[in-house]
């Protein structure tokens, strides 16, 4: 028997996620390791209808579906090579949590904030993502723990969250974060959070010598340094005098 090509299916984004994540570099790999990040969903028409979420606040979760608009691009292929693997040995694409994938669809459970309406447009406040700036929001449905824990579930080559790496701030980068941030205890424990997962690439993390990169977080620019197992934010700028 053979099996017929069934037609393309097309979704309608219901809305848009603002995050603090403005790159991809440096997004945490999975949702609920970054707790400190809080995204704000916007919605469209015929969404943006508060009747669409009566009864949403009596959920602590929720999952979100997504599109990983930033790479629909670059298509897909049978095996993928996962972060936590070192970056070397490949596994199924459906073994993996890759963003290159067909139909470039992302799930993530993230925390229930709140659920506002402003001048007509309804919000939904989440925390936890990982999600990328801009990013579409295909479906949005209560995460349920009944069903949706399994808390004696094997997860594979990825079982245990990743171990956390210690960070740092500068003297210098701590003077700069006062300056540039109206709320500087909030943003440093964001930039902690974010950094305590060491984004850099496996195939850096493994060298000794010591490395410079910078990532963007909401309007700032920051620079850190990493030795071996250890981070450092070795200075801070604004994004917008950057660029002028
Ligand atoms: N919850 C996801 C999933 O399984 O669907 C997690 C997996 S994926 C490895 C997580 C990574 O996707 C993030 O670290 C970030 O680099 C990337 N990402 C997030 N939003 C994206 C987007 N809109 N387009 C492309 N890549 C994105």
């Amino acid at each position: 028997m053979t099996t017929t090509e069934p037609a393309p299916i097309s979704l309608q984004p219901l809305g848009i996620i603002h995050t603090p994540y403005k790159q991809k570099f440096a997004i945490p790999r999975q949702p609920g390791l970054v707790s400190e990040a809080i995204g704000e969903i916007r919605f469209f028409s015929p969404f943006n209808d508060i009747n669409c979420f009566r009864g949403i606040e009596q959920f602590s979760h929720l999952w979100l579906l997504f599109r990983f608009h930033q790479v629909q691009e670059r298509g897909w292929k049978p095996t993928v090579r996962p972060p936590r693997l070192g970056g070397n040995q490949r596994v199924g694409v459906f073994a993996s949590r890759s963003t290159h994938r067909p139909n470039g669809l992302g799930l993530s459970v993230v925390e229930f904030v709140s659920l506002k309406t402003d001048k007509g447009q309804v919000s939904l406040q989440v925390r936890g993502m990982d999600l990328l700036d801009g990013t579409p929001i295909v479906d949005i449905k209560p995460y349920l723990p009944y069903a949706d824990a399994h808390p004696g579930a094997a997860g594979g080559f990825a079982s245990q969250a990743p171990q956390p790496v210690p960070v740092r701030f500068s003297a210098d980068a701590m003077i700069q974060l006062e300056q540039l941030s109206p709320e500087p205890d909030k943003m440093q424990r964001l930039i902690q959070a974010v950094l305590a997962q060491d984004p850099r690439p496996a195939y850096k993390s493994s060298q000794s010598r010591p490395q410079s990169f910078a990532i963007r977080l909401d309007n700032l620019n920051i620079h850190w340094q990493s030795e071996q197992n250890r981070i450092e934010v070795v200075g801070i700028e604004n994004i917008c005098a950057e660029k002028a």
